[in-house]
């Protein structure tokens, strides 16, 4: 029933984009932030002039809203129903950005350097309506049906309640393992794609090409790391000489996930640790040319797990506790 309601409730934001003459477009719809997600899930915006898409709403970028891409600097920013016309027009949206804000930090500076780039490959076409399409239909419209089918699409193949969203990290954390997760992150090969400038080799390993699966599930660095995690833990479980291969990041993540352990809840918040870490030593390196060793990594997924658990991570600390 709750299915059937939220597929009539995507209408109202279909119909919020495709009639701009009925009297109620600009108005509050009756939609939550839940609703949204999925309608962006399910339809995919192709950018004209920039004047329907919602800046921070729509999500324009790959299928991505920006506000869950940089929610940080979505929080600490104003006017954020700015189209993306008005924000791109003079690059308004960064003098929307409340810089001298008490809870600036690295993190919002990150979300802000990935925001950048995003907006940089924008090209507005003058003239040239922003089109929306329906992902699940022959006719790119939107239908009732295939809006009630695609929620059990996503339930099915997209699990990221169950692995990221409702699994206790901190917030910053749980976004990067969303875009980690959906092969987001600017590794290398994904640079090399655009034509950008990347490291040449695994900034970890030095031998071979980045991408998101080397970089967190193939490494010999990272295995090495989560070796010494098994081997501390006494969880032979999750030792990397027990995983098949894996053809993406998500799959790798998905059975990491369901790995036999007394925790999964806990499990899950540890593959978002480690990943994370991994992921800020290799930030460490190419930006900052500092390197640790694989020991010192290990230390800190020691000493943030630690923190962690006094954040209130309950369910990894009963995986320390009892594995
Ligand atoms: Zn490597």
């Amino acid at each position: 029933m709750l299915r059937i309601l939220a597929s009539f409730r995507l209408r109202w934001l279909w119909h919020e984009w495709k009639a701009e003459d009925k009297l109620w477009v600009g108005s509050e719809v009756p939609c939550n932030n839940t609703d949204r997600k999925l309608f962006a899930a399910c339809t995919r915006i192709v950018v004209g002039d920039g004047a329907k898409t919602s800046f921070w709403n729509s999500a324009w970028v790959q299928g991505q809203r920006p506000k869950d891409m940089a929610p940080s600097i979505f929080s600490i920013s104003k006017r954020k129903n700015r189209s993306l016309r008005d924000a791109l027009h003079n690059r308004t949206w960064i003098r929307d950005i409340n810089i001298n804000h008490s809870s600036f930090s690295v993190q919002h500076f990150r979300e802000y350097v990935l925001l950048w780039q995003v907006v940089q490959q924008v090209a507005l076409r003058p003239g040239v309506q922003d089109e929306i399409t329906w992902k699940f239909t022959a006719d790119g419209n939107y239908s009732a049906k295939s809006a009630y089918a695609a929620q059990f699409i996503g339930s099915a193949s997209t699990n990221f309640d169950s692995l990221i969203w409702k699994i206790w990290a901190p917030r910053s954390c749980k976004t990067f393992s969303w875009l980690a997760i959906q092969n987001r992150l600017w590794t290398a090969d994904r640079l090399q794609k655009r034509g950008w400038p990347n490291p040449a080799t695994c900034p970890l390993c030095r031998r071979s090409q980045e991408s998101a699966l080397h970089l967190f599930a193939e490494c010999r660095v990272t295995t090495r790391i989560w070796a010494m995690v098994a081997d501390w833990l006494s969880a032979p479980a999750i030792h990397p000489r027990t995983w098949q291969q894996a053809d993406t990041l998500h799959h790798w993540w998905s059975m990491r996930a369901g790995a036999n352990s007394c925790s999964k809840r806990g499990m899950r918040t540890l593959i978002m640790l480690v990943t994370w870490t991994i992921w800020r030593e290799r930030n460490m390196r190419i930006f900052n040319s500092k390197e640790s060793s694989v020991n010192m990594i290990f230390e800190r997924i020691k000493d943030e797990a630690t923190v962690w658990i006094m954040a209130g991570a309950k369910h990894l600390s009963a995986l320390m506790v009892r594995c």
